[in-house]
């Protein structure tokens, strides 16, 4: 009958450089069967473990034959010597080499847990193995809380589990006192009596005096093959029966058919998360980092839409639907086409109506643009023409263009900068002013918010009710860039009006034919009228007057009103400002990201020595890959899990600090945005996980398992 292992002119040769080997083992033929206990002995450095490591199928690189259980080892794919770690050997180690951040039940089961064994089913089985080696009241402990002689128990039920027919035990006794060895050297003889072969590296001439064969290594070469005729094999072991008999059939139809021995991610998550949990206080801390960048990531992105909507917000609480706004287009599409004043001749007005008429006619809408439904408009970007407002109320005179409004500072008024003089727009209501009432052609003025400033009490009312008046002062250019300064005294302020947009800014809003007849009145106007710049045209419909606004958008002489503009350039700057936001925010994940993959770089060389215990036991490259893979992940859903939260408090604290600084909170969320914040951390985890996890998979399991 064929032997159960069976080694033929092995060589073994280590690479030391490109050109220099060293040869370990030297034609090695040998020969084993079932149920022998053999020793294998001699000097330190003598080829011992080389052996040991090539029959386990830790090391394939080597020359002749190792034919184990009918296979020939050095035909095997790497995938064909994964299965048969797994289930063809066990190993046993000096130093135990159990997992430490795993309970004992876990570390037997953990071979299993590579083949995908149900939960029930594993706990079972470990359970009963434990049992075997003496262990059954310590399931639930770690490594750390065991006696050496209890950690090597472990250590065996743990290469009992698969039931391989091969043990392989490199130097079990070594660090074990003499009565703890004798107890361990019992068990594996019971194991060997049961049926199976185990072999054994040991120094203790007493433990080798008890095996049924001692085979003794010297400078790689055997030099004595010895059978220890006095050997008694144990009367009744139960081992064999239990083992081979608890699931015949369940691991036969799996060993026997095309098996999905696999790691289950399930599996992976589970181990990735008691490593995790090992190094808790590490993970959290990283986690925290990332979360930071995610956090601030969500916070900017809502800025970024918050700005938007509060615009939009603020332009439609100021648009009619009914009404079309139009203006004209300058010669220049920048900044200047919005402050200089561009208004409509006669003419010209004339055309915008058989503009419109003529395009509505041909689109057959039963509406027409006339005299009746079209109202005018005058908008000044003053900034630049030295507009102010002076709050004199004992109506002291101050020549302020006759000093070129050098004195002003010195009389001892109070007086602010208009930048924009406005002629209240036909869609502005009761609701879009917060005190007062509107002003009409009768006469007075409308501010912004911004006004108030001029006012100690703060109010735009005397104590007997009476509106506060001011002077407004300023330089008009007209369509010829042709200076006036006008002087408008004692303006009643009726109301202030609040557009949030400008609020801040000082805005002088006054009625149309209340302007004109201001400007018509004023000595230095010539008793002209001021041309409208803007035209409104109230429709019958919102169609309408979409139809119409998006005609005007296609024509080269029209655009919207001064204030869609300044919205849209509100628009393009927010969303410049969000966008540069955005960036530094992926910074901040671009280097959550190394951290990441610097944080697992330094778990891999952490965790070589259990990586070569996964690898030992079975575990494949993608398993090794998968366990990594799946602890960053884990990391990027922690990640973005106290991203959340922390932008939660984050935009709680901005939230409280710009209600109860300017009173603006522009911060809109969306729902996805979580989700992007998730889908963002778990990618970047995932990403930096690359590479730590193939280096992982990458590892030798030789070396790893000799690293100290
Ligand atoms: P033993 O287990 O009998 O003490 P080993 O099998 O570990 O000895 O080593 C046998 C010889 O091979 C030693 O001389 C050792 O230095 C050498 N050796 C072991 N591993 C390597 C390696 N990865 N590279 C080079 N030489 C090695
Ligand atoms: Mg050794």
């Amino acid at each position: 009958m064929e032997k159960e292992l069976k080694l033929i002119d092995v060589n073994k040769k280590y690479k030391l450089s490109n050109k220099e080997t060293f040869q370990a083992l030297y034609d090695v033929n040998i020969e084993f069967d079932k149920g022998e206990l053999v020793s294998i002995v001699g000097e330190s450095g003598s080829g011992k473990s080389t052996l040991m490591n090539l029959i386990g199928g830790l090391d394939s690189d080597f020359s002749g034959n190792i034919i184990a259980g009918g296979e020939d080892l050095s035909k095997l794919s790497d995938k064909q010597l994964n299965k048969y770690r797994k289930n063809k050997v066990g190993f046993v180690f000096q130093s135990f080499n159990l997992i430490s951040h795993l309970s004992i039940l876990d570390n037997v089961t953990l071979a299993l847990t590579l083949s995908n064994v149900n939960e029930k089913e594993k706990e079972e089985k470990a359970t009963e193995m434990l049992k075997k080696v003496g262990l059954e009241g310590h399931l639930k402990k770690r490594p750390s809380q065991l006696s050496g002689g209890q950690k090597q128990r472990v250590a065996i039920a743990r290469a009992l589990i698969n039931d391989p027919e091969i043990i392989i035990a490199d130097e079990p006794t070594g660090a074990l006192d003499s009565e703890t060895s004798m107890q361990i050297l019992q068990i594996l003889k019971e194991i060997a009596d049961s049926g199976k072969l185990v072999i054994m590296v040991t120094h203790s001439e007493k433990v080798a005096s008890i095996s049924s064969r001692v085979v003794e290594i010297s400078d790689g070469h055997i030099v004595n093959d010895k059978v220890n005729t006095k050997y008694k094999k144990e009367k009744n072991v139960e081992l064999k029966e239990d083992i081979s008999e608890e699931l015949p059939e369940k691991e036969n139809k799996k060993k026997n058919s095309k098996e999905k021995q696999t790691l289950s991610m399930k599996s992976a998550i589970k181990l990735s998360f008691h490593n995790m949990w090992s190094s808790r206080v590490k993970n959290f801390l990283m986690a925290f980092g990332v979360a930071i960048g995610i956090g601030s990531l969500i916070l900017m992105m809502c800025f970024s839409s918050g700005i938007t909507d509060y615009i939009d917000n603020t332009m439609r609480s100021y648009s009619d639907p009914t009404i079309v706004t139009v203006s004209k287009k300058g010669t220049k599409e920048d900044i200047t086409s919005m402050i200089s004043y561009n208004p409509f001749s006669s003419e010209e007005i004339e055309e915008l109506k058989n503009d419109i008429n003529g395009y509505l006619t041909e689109n057959n809408i039963d509406f027409e643009v006339t005299d009746d439904n079209m109202e005018f408009g005058i908008q000044m970007m003053t900034m630049m023409s030295n507009a102010k407002v002076i709050y004199n109320p004992e109506n002291k005179f101050v020549d302020y263009f006759a000093n070129s409004g050098q004195d002003l500072a010195n009389s001892g008024l109070k007086y602010d900068t208009v930048i924009y003089m406005y002629t209240t727009p036909p869609t502005y209501t009761d609701t879009n002013l917060s005190e007062g009432k509107m002003s009409t052609a009768e006469g007075g003025v409308m501010f912004s918010k911004g006004i108030k400033s001029l006012f100690e009490d703060n109010s735009i009312f005397n104590e007997d009710g009476s509106s506060k008046q001011v002077d407004i002062c300023f330089t008009y250019m007209d369509a010829q860039n042709r200076p006036y300064n006008l002087t408008f005294a004692d303006q009643e302020i009726t109301a202030i009006v609040d557009t949030s947009v400008m609020s801040n800014y000082m805005v002088m809003y006054i009625d149309y034919d209340y302007f004109q007849s201001l400007f018509k009145n004023n000595p230095n106007t010539d008793g002209n009228a001021l041309s409208p710049n803007s035209i409104y045209i109230r429709t019958d419909s919102e169609e309408t007057t979409n139809l119409i606004n998006s005609y005007l958008a296609t024509t080269e002489k029209y655009k919207g009103s001064v204030e869609e503009q300044l919205a849209g350039m509100f628009t393009s700057m927010s969303s410049i400002i969000g966008t540069s936001l955005i960036v530094i925010s992926c910074i901040s994940l671009f280097v959550s990201a190394m951290m990441i993959l610097v944080v697992l770089y330094m778990s891999v060389s952490e965790r070589t020595k259990e990586i070569g215990v996964l690898k030992s036991i079975g575990a494949r490259r993608k398993d090794i890959k998968r366990i990594f893979t799946s602890e960053s992940f884990l990391i990027g859903v922690l990640s973005g899990f106290f991203g959340i939260v922390f932008n939660l408090i984050l935009t709680l604290v901005v939230w409280l600090v710009l209600a109860n600084t300017i009173g603006i909170v522009p911060i809109s969320y969306r729902w996805w945005y979580f989700v992007i914040a998730m889908l963002v951390s778990i990618v970047i985890s995932m990403l930096s996980g690359l590479y730590p996890a193939s280096k992982a998979a990458k590892l030798d399991p030789v070396e790893s398992l000799r690293r100290e």
